[in-house]
């Protein structure tokens, strides 16, 4: 039935195409999609041949505009290159315009990058919050870690393998002391996933540049990573309140 269906896509394993994705990709009229070769793969492996069009962070008012008059009349599917489209992806305006306009709009649920590296970094996660890319510059981005200082939740980022020891290297100066993880290539072939302190994993992507694409997490305040001599001292203190 006509309509805006948002579709979630596989996050690079195409095995995790939902069979509810592959029966809306096979039957809607159109697909508007951010590079047509990315999604041309995807349709290429359910085996559907339905109209690709361009909708990316440049789609115009009028292209917008195409899309939720096709959708009132005719079975529109959005996705993005990877995951859910809208996270850190085009498609918010389109269904706020979609909605605005009275036109049906459904989501089908999917693979999410960062809620996969939540559920294997081993950090808390019944508080969490997504924030998107950090910022490139480095003031602006130890501004935005510092103002996540007090956030009482796991924070979730998305990075990319060049940014990724830079970032490390402001987290171990704005917020020492957090447990952080980075979670790599989630459902392909190299997927990993490490959680230690800052300084740690900051050695070690210096010594191993990571490629690919990647989820950095950083723990809740409280989760502080306690050094041996740390632990030693805390602990002796606490022995001598006992003792007065
Ligand atoms: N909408 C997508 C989603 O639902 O995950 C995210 C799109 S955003 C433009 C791309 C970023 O998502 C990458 O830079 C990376 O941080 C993250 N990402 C996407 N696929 C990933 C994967 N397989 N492993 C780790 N991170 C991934």
């Amino acid at each position: 039935s006509p309509g805006l269906y948002i579709v979630a896509t596989p996050i690079g394993n195409l095995g995790d195409v939902t069979l509810r994705a592959a029966e809306v990709l096979k039957g809607c009229d159109a697909v508007a999609c951010e590079d047509t070769r990315v999604t041309g793969k995807l349709m290429k492996h359910i085996g559907s041949a339905k109209p690709l069009w361009r909708y990316d962070d440049h789609a115009s008012e009028r292209d917008r505009a195409r899309i939720v008059e096709a959708a009132r009349t005719q079975a529109i599917a959005l996705v993005s290159d990877a995951g859910t489209p809208l996270i850190s992806d085009p498609g918010y305006r389109l269904v706020r315009d979609a909605r605005d306009s009275g036109v049906a709009v459904t989501s089908l649920p999917g693979p999410c990058a960062a809620i996969v590296g939540l559920t294997l970094s081993g950090l808390p996660n019944d508080r969490f919050l997504f924030a998107g890319f950090l910022p490139s510059k480095d003031k602006a981005r130890g501004d935005t870690l510092a103002s996540l200082a007090q956030v009482d939740a796991t924070l979730l980022f998305y990075e990319t393998g060049p940014r990724l020891t830079r970032s490390l290297a402001a987290i171990a100066e704005v917020l020492p002391g957090r447990m952080i993880s980075v979670a790599r290539e989630l459902t392909k072939l190299h997927e990993e996933c490490r959680t230690a302190a800052a300084a740690e994993l900051l050695e070690h992507y210096e010594a191993h540049p990571p490629k690919g694409e990647i989820v950095l997490m950083i723990a809740p305040p409280e989760e502080v990573a306690v050094s041996k001599d740390d632990a030693e001292s805390m602990l002796r203190e606490a022995l001598e309140t006992m003792k007065t």
